[in-house]
């Protein structure tokens, strides 16, 4: 819901401003799915607020999964839909949200990418993904939230901050920075950009080669922002931060040699900070193979051999289509 115009509404029926503070606390609360249902507001202004607003800038189409992982198809207003992940097995009840409509980057294995962009969500079509899965889990609640859905959101950068800025305060979602996580495929200067921001938002980057002419052929980006400037961006984060950096490296056939391994272990020498996550790669129509059971031990052994730490993902969701890389609308559900 777009609060500056709900206070300019509330302001144009003369209504005092602990109004205005009380619908916003009922909105960020997940305990309503309707004005209806907010019993603390007149009749009438419950009536007048359905008529000029929705309580959540999308809604649901359709959802699949089970206990563990769901995902919604939810509509936007101008019938364009994204999907929303929740995933319940750790410590926190986790919300993977997108950023954008559709994705312009292309990587090959990403199942988004092959629907192209269409268009960046606003904050409130990021934050209404929360609250949407928090309406549905009520009275449990989403503790964490991980920007690894449709989209790059580091080129979705101001509606990216002001949907951070609700999520992190106190009068909004009040979730803690630590328990928010970006993933980006390698927007080097965003990745300044961020870093200058001085946050304890977690960052993760989408690396899945560090051979510069392979990564280029998987992921156009990289022609644009090469392994060098990507590796500069990265130790200027950690180095001002001094928080972990988690790089992400899905298993192909392709990316998973000794060579690969040798490379690998160089780049994530480069600093203390910088930290491994291995993903089985989810396999997505016309993308990459992932590397058999016997490649990951393989490529593990090699690692191990370099010293490099790292951790294996699992990987859930798949056989909803709700895994990383999977969520293309066109093509699922
Ligand atoms: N554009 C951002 C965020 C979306 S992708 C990014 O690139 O990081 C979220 C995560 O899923 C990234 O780490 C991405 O590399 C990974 N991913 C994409 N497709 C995948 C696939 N088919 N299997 C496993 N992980 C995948």
């Amino acid at each position: 819901m777009d609060l500056n115009q709900l206070k300019t509404f509330l302001d144009s029926q003369n209504l005092p401003p602990f109004r205005f503070r009380q619908i916003v606390k009922n909105y960020f609360s997940g305990r309503y799915a309707s004005f209806d249902q907010m019993t603390d507001l007149s009749l009438d202004l419950r009536a007048k607020l359905s008529q000029n607003f929705s309580l959540l800038s999308v809604s649901e189409t359709k959802t699949v999964g089970d206990n563990s992982v769901q995902k919604s198809l939810l509509k936007l207003s101008d019938n364009q839909s994204i999907e929303t992940v929740l995933m319940d097995y750790e410590d926190w009840i986790t919300a993977c949200v997108s950023s954008q409509v559709g994705c312009a980057l292309n990587c090959q294995f990403c199942a988004t990418g092959k629907m192209g962009f269409k268009r960046n969500l606003t904050a409130d079509e990021i934050v209404d993904q929360i609250l949407f899965w928090n309406q549905k889990i009520f009275p449990q609640f989403v503790g964490r939230i991980v920007f690894m859905g449709m989209g790059e959101p580091f080129l979705n950068w101001d509606n990216l901050l002001a949907a951070l800025e609700i999520i992190n305060s106190p009068d909004g979602l009040n979730i803690g920075a630590r328990k928010i996580s970006i993933s980006t495929a390698g927007v080097a200067d965003k990745i300044i950009e961020f870093t200058n921001l001085d946050t304890q938002i977690n960052l993760a980057i989408s690396l899945h080669s560090v051979n510069q002419k392979y990564r280029e052929s998987i992921m156009p980006i990289a022609r644009q922002y090469n392994l060098d400037e990507l590796k500069k961006a990265c130790l200027y984060y950690v180095n001002h931060t001094n928080r972990q950096l988690f790089f992400e490296y899905a298993l192909t056939d392709k990316n998973t040699s000794q060579t690969d391994a040798k490379l690998l272990a160089n780049f994530l020498h480069s600093h203390r900070l910088f930290f491994l996550n291995l993903i089985p790669l989810n396999p997505v129509d016309g993308g990459l193979t992932p590397a058999t059971k016997d490649q990951q031990k393989l490529f593990m052994n090699y690692l191990n051999q370099y010293g490099v730490e790292y951790s294996l993902r699992k990987s859930f969701g798949q056989s909803y289509s709700a895994a990383c890389g999977q969520l293309a609308t066109e093509t699922s559900i």
